[in-house]
């Protein structure tokens, strides 16, 4: 008797319960993995997609946003950041530089960041400790190829201590996290650097990063590309000035196309002098689009031409790609190509990682990472920022509440608060 009493009690919450917890009406949702490019309502339930329909019920939900006039897509997979504060030395690099994740991540419609190579085999249990496991960021990372990361330049420059078999220890003790191997500012004449890279991603089966550092005559570039990256490695800092883009016709030249042919990757990692428009204009205006759109965000780059994450994906739209490829760019590509094929698309089942954006029409001036200017007239701000279902940025409040409707008690702790009134003044 006892049981069936309990079942008909426990249909009868279920029935009670909103069906989702949130219901996002009327936006339009541009998923490029899912190939959705129209209006359409999004539905979350227990932090996932639950449904992506023209029109959904909400009447069962617990909150409810109108997303009209906004688009809707998976949150962005920044997958070149800095995020380890490695040390205080004078002349470290990018981890002396780095920022705390979710101080810059939603508000830029960012739900995952991927630290780029920060952090090597002897401190990375430090970051994940004081920063990946206290983050509400989903932040992941790419291991350095040096032992103490970007601690300091002199420490990059330590070929005895890129070790692919004490990194392949450590990724496997981290694989939740670990999604590559970086090799950066090198300025040696050798290949190490990247070929001990290369290594220790043959020994993991993740993808390899590289900043080129150093652009020496004893390792071109176009080797690196065509001869030493893999297919599905990554060369990064590819509008940077040094990078050989265009022939003496102002034509690409062949070898970047036979690189992406084999399937090397190509990232933006903006940064504070990695993106200059003398090459990243052309490049576009020829049709050759970045593969994922990153920032290289730290320090210095953020207070610079680089800004933000919605500030680098505006420049594209200046420079005239269309909006559906920025969103490619900067969501299931980058999911792709870090192994995470979970993340970067909007799929019932998928985890609730989701961006809101408004596109402003006017006249914006957008700076390159050097003194290099364009115009556009357009530019995207992030309205708001969910991640696992989760509103974590809301810009204009529209998941708020007009608190003349909420009553005399909103916000009083009953527990603890006691409003005691001033006496009267007659
Ligand atoms: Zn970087």
């Amino acid at each position: 008797m006892k049981p069936i009493i309990l079942s008909v009690l426990l249909a009868s919450v279920a029935i009670a319960q909103p069906r989702y917890s949130l219901v996002l009406k009327g936006g339009h949702v541009i998923d490029p993995k899912n190939q959705i490019d129209a209006i359409r309502d999004v539905a979350i339930s227990d932090g996932k997609i639950a449904a992506v329909a023209p029109s959904i019920d909400a009447s069962t939900a617990t909150k409810v946003i109108d997303a009209s006039g906004l688009y809707v897509t998976p949150g962005v997979v920044d997958m070149h950041v800095h995020v380890f504060h490695t040390t205080n030395i004078p002349n470290a690099w990018a981890g002396d530089n780095s920022v705390d994740p979710d101080s810059f991540s939603f508000r830029g419609g960012v739900t995952t960041m991927v630290d780029a190579g920060t952090s090597g085999y002897r401190n990375f249990d430090q970051f994940r400790a004081t920063v990946i496991d206290r983050s509400k960021t989903r932040v992941l990372a790419m291991i350095n190829i040096a032992g103490y990361g970007m601690m300091t330049n002199l420490m990059e420059q330590d070929v005895k201590d890129m070790l692919p078999e004490k990194i392949a220890e450590v990724a496997r003790r981290n694989k939740d996290v670990v999604v590559g191997i970086k090799s950066a500012h090198f300025e040696g004449p050798a290949w190490t650097s990247v070929d001990r890279a290369v290594e220790a991603g043959k020994l993991l089966n993740i993808p390899v990063m590289v900043d080129f550092g150093s652009f020496r005559p004893e390792r071109p570039y176009w080797q690196l590309i065509t001869q030493h990256l893999r297919p599905g490695d990554i060369t990064t800092h590819v509008f940077r000035p040094a990078v050989p883009w265009f022939d003496e016709n102002g034509k690409i030249f062949d070898y970047l196309k036979q690189a992406r042919a084999r399937g090397v990757i190509f990232d933006v990692g903006h940064g504070n002098g990695s993106f200059v428009m003398r090459n990243a204009v052309p490049a576009v205006a020829q049709g050759f689009y970045p593969d994922t759109i990153s920032t290289d965000l730290h320090g210095p780059s953020m207070n610079k031409g680089l800004i933000d994450f919605p500030t680098t994906a505006s420049k594209f739209l200046a420079l005239g790609m269309p909006l559906k490829e920025v969103i490619l760019r900067s969501t299931w590509n980058p999911a792709q190509v870090i192994h995470h094929p979970e993340l970067g698309h909007l799929t019932v089942g998928a985890v609730a990682d989701i961006t809101l954006w408004s596109v402003e029409k006017g006249n914006f001036g957008f700076r390159d990472s050097l003194e290099g200017m364009i115009k556009g007239t357009e530019r995207m701000r992030c309205e708001m920022t969910v991640k696992g279902g989760v509103i974590e940025w809301d810009w204009n409040s529209i998941s708020g509440t007009d608190y003349r409707k909420l009553g005399p008690s909103y916000g009083i702790r009953p527990a603890i608060d006691t409003i005691v009134l001033p006496p009267k003044s007659n």
